[in-house]
């Protein structure tokens, strides 16, 4: 057997320095957000109520590279470089000539990809003197996130959990719990509008924007209290280049001429952006070819069925209008097990990447996804969370069609541990799972 990579890992002193933003290295700039009320471009004090500076700064800035503070990069230092794994079992077991490499954010403290944006974003409201931070989660992959960089910074963490998933996935609540965050099922008894809501719908079982009216009005009531947001901003998805950054040097260092596809799961957007916008650099600048997919669900396609317009970022209308690929503020996805993807748009910067051709998009069924990731699991031995399985399943398809004999190479975002999504492999083994 050639000795050839199986994983390849960097220092710990290669953690990125600086984060990569790819407005500087757009061909054409992307539209502006508007005001709710306006409608006018949004000016950097719409959000100061909302954010602190540097915040704000970063999600309007149109500079390339900006600095990691030390403090960040201290803690990314517990996960960061994440490996990147050649994986020749999966190859074997496909009976491919293709090389696979699949890039693992399953190694971060809460087994996804969010601490990576939830750990600055804790940090500059430290620094902005807040002492609590409010949030929502859907199947609590964010509020872990966001617990566990509050606690790092000293500061306390209220999460909005939607009532459904408090109820069906316990471990992510105490696990949230874990980490010193405070965890409630939403719609509650703590905020005028959950109160409201369970006047009016005694029996809900809650949603994200539910979850979000709550977060937010808790935030807006306490002067020392901010509202984060986990994917879709602009600064969410710069955070997260430190992902894209550490595969191109990873990939440099395997003797391939360069990489051919990059199959990534789309939700937000925010993992997407984080590995692919570092190889669009690299495709803009005529250093390599890479076809970058982004694999969203089919039971909600925002990229490939949705219409690219101004459209809210949450369900009541009240955040700033935000031009993307839209399902429609009041589109509800199916129950889906891949709860971190069903958001009714895409980021910004990824519908305007789309839009321009940068980047193409394709819809998975979601037991397709749980196809690929059992037999991703059997090969490979890591159990990938639900939404990564999506692009999981894209790559598959991809190498499904690959002519004998040619050798394309393909790196898979694998963002995230299944170890708590379980209960919906379960229910994909048991045959119990609808294909929507
Ligand atoms: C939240 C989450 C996603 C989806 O969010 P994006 O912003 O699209 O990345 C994907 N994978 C995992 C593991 C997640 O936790």
């Amino acid at each position: 057997m050639p000795e050839e990579h199986y994983r390849v890992i960097l220092r710990d002193d290669e953690v990125p320095t600086q984060w990569y933003n790819i407005v500087a290295d757009l061909p054409t700039p992307p539209a502006p957000p508007l005001h709710p009320g306006t409608g006018q471009p949004l000016e950097p004090g719409d959000l100061a109520a909302l954010f602190p500076p540097q915040i704000i700064e970063q999600e309007m800035s149109t500079q390339r590279w900006i600095d990691i503070p030390d403090p960040v990069r201290e803690i990314y230092r517990l996960w960061r470089p994440s490996p990147l794994y050649r994986a020749h079992r999966l190859e074997k077991a496909l009976d491919t000539t293709a090389h696979i490499y699949y890039k693992y954010e399953g190694v971060s403290p809460v087994g996804s990809h969010k601490t990576n944006s939830s750990v600055p974003q804790a940090y500059y409201n430290m620094l902005a003197g807040n002492t609590r931070l409010t949030t929502e989660t859907g199947a609590g992959q964010w509020g872990a996130a966001l617990a566990f960089a509050a606690e790092a910074f000293g500061l306390s963490c209220d999460i909005w959990q939607v009532r459904a998933s408090y109820e069906s996935k316990p471990y992510r609540a105490a696990e949230m719990s874990v980490f010193g965050g405070t965890v409630v099922a939403s719609p509650s008894e703590l905020t005028q509008a959950g109160r409201a809501l369970r006047e009016q719908f005694p029996d809900t079982t809650g949603s994200l924007g539910m979850a979000i009216s709550e977060a937010v009005e808790a935030a807006a009531g306490d002067p020392q209290a901010s509202y984060c947001l986990g994917s879709v901003l602009n600064h969410v998805l710069m955070h997260q280049t430190v992902i894209g950054q550490e595969a191109v040097k990873q990939l440099a260092l395997c003797d391939e001429p360069g990489l051919d596809y990059l199959f990534a799961c789309a939700g937000g957007g925010s993992n997407l952006a984080g590995i692919s916008f570092p190889f669009i650099r690299e495709n803009l600048e005529g250093r390599q070819e890479v076809r970058i997919v982004a694999c969203e669900p089919s039971a909600c396609p925002s990229l490939t069925e949705g219409e690219f317009r101004y459209d809210f970022g949450d369900t009541a209308g009240m955040t700033p209008q935000l031009k993307m690929y839209t399902l429609g503020h009041d589109f509800v996805p199916a129950a889906v097990h891949a709860g971190g993807l069903r958001y009714h748009g895409m980021a910004p910067l990824v519908s305007h990447c789309y839009h321009e051709g940068l980047i193409g998009a394709i819809a998975i069924g979601q037991r397709e996804a749980f196809e690929a990731g059992v037999m991703f699991a059997r090969a490979e031995g890591i159990i990938p969370a639900s939404e990564s399985n999506h692009a999981i399943a894209g790559a598959l398809r991809q190498i499904r069609a690959t002519p004998a004999g040619e050798k394309p190479v393909i790196l898979i975002g694998v963002s995230g541990s299944g170890l708590l999504d379980l209960p919906a492999y379960t229910d994909y083994l048991s045959g119990t799972m609808p294909n929507t």
